[in-house]
């Protein structure tokens, strides 16, 4: 049975970070990917990204059918849009990514560095040898192998699907959901190059352009509110009172048919991202708010340096994991601070559930706060 230093399971941005700093670090190194679920929906990729991709030894990925994002734009607080230029930007534009296209660019740079690469199976921890060894089953379509690591890393995306096997405990800080609808390439073609914000009663509205052509639409409110009807009706009710969102849709044509899907956006993470024998990375140590912009980047981030510190207690550095894990504790402390002021800035609808929930109460208090919710459980299918 082949023994890997590391098997990675998810070959997202995480993932793929993760697979390529422990390859080009020398270690043997499986990154399997199941590509199943839903496609990704991030798109909008901060120009910050340009220093950890050259970390990673992969600026080149940003090279070809992606698009600059040279402006965000907002109507949060006022009904009146305020833009961040990205020319104020010392790292210059972001961009509008064609996120099966990243993916597949990393993936493929961990593969030239020397990581193994299995798609289209999914990976499931299956007990331990005597020397502390995992045992892998990698299952795919008219496959079922298995192998064995020293090192587990669950770079799997929100269900962390590895490290609640291991018996880790997830918390979550609200209930945001998302219904996304990709809107048909526009005709003549649509000139906008930024991302759009536009705060509603029941939650907030998002729009981009795509490398297609095409443009995405969504709208995020609380799972358990009215205002996550999914039908389509009701998301164009919502989208016709809008005024920046709707004018910038208006100028492309809704597929025949098609109506929005839903995904999970809410706060999240695990109590701990490590445990014996594994680590959790990207959205599967702590999945954010996508009005922070910043999932793809903190994936980036959080792979490499869990195949850093996976690498650093490998060659025997007992306290490698203690500085992954104060890492963590400090990029989610900033999140959850920085979530605070943006919701607060938001006052027009202060008795609306979306927004009440979201605001501190009087007198002081924290929110989100991250603990187990009660009632029905946020996690959305996908
Ligand atoms: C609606 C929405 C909009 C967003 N918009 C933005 C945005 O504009 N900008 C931004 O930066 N972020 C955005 N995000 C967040 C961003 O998409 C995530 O933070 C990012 O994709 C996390 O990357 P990841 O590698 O951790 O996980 P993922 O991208 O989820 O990748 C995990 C992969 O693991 C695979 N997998 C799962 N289980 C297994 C298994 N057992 N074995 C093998 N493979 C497995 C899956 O196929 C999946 O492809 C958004 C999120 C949502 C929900």
């Amino acid at each position: 049975m082949t023994c890997y230093d590391v098997l990675v399971a998810g070959g997202g941005p995480a993932g793929a970070a993760a697979a390529l700093t422990l390859a080009r670090a020398g270690r043997s190194v499986l990154l399997a990917h199941s590509g199943r679920g839903p496609a990704p929906v991030g798109e909008a990729l901060p120009a910050a990204a340009r220093v950890l991709l050259g970390d990673l030894g992969a600026d080149d990925a940003l090279t070809d059918g992606h698009l600059p994002c040279l402006a965000n734009r907002s109507a949060w607080g006022g009904p009146r849009l305020a833009s961040t230029d990205s020319v104020f930007d010392p790292h210059g534009h972001g961009w509008h990514l064609d996120r099966v296209r990243f993916d597949r660019q990393l993936r493929a740079h961990a593969r030239t560095q020397g990581a193994r690469l299995a798609t289209g199976v999914t990976a499931q921890p299956n007990g331990r040898t005597a020397d502390g060894s995992w045992v892998v089953e990698l299952r795919g379509a008219g496959e079922r192998r298995t192998v064995r690591c020293r090192w587990l890393i669950d770079a799997t995306g929100r269900r962390a699907a590895l490290a609640t096997a291991c018996g880790a405990r997830r918390r979550t800080g609200d209930r945001l959901v998302a219904l996304h609808l990709t809107l048909g390439p526009a005709d003549p073609a649509d000139p906008d190059t930024t991302t759009t914000v536009e705060a509603a009663p029941d939650g907030w509205w998002y729009t981009a352009p795509l490398p297609t052509g095409r443009r995405l639409l969504v709208w995020y409110t609380d799972a358990d509110l009215p205002a996550a009807d999914p039908g389509r009706p009701a998301f164009a009710a919502r989208l016709a009172a809008t005024r920046h969102i709707l004018e910038l849709a208006a100028r492309h044509p809704w597929p025949a048919g098609a109506a929005p899907r839903r995904a999970p956006a809410h706060t999240a993470r695990l109590a701990d991202p490590t445990g014996d024998g594994w680590i959790a990375a990207g959205d599967a140590a702590a999945a954010f708010d996508p009005l922070s912009s910043q999932g793809i980047l903190t994936a980036l981030y959080t792979g490499l340096a869990a195949g850093r510190a996976v690498h650093a207690r490998l060659v025997g550095q007992a306290d490698a994991l203690d500085a992954y894990r104060a890492d963590l504790a400090a990029i989610g402390a900033t999140y959850l601070r920085n979530h605070r002021t943006h919701y607060a800035a938001e006052q027009r609808w202060p008795d609306h559930p979306f927004w009440r929930r979201r605001h501190p109460p009087p007198g002081g208090g924290g929110h989100p706060t991250l603990v187990a919710i009660p009632g029905p459980s946020p996690h959305m299918p996908g």
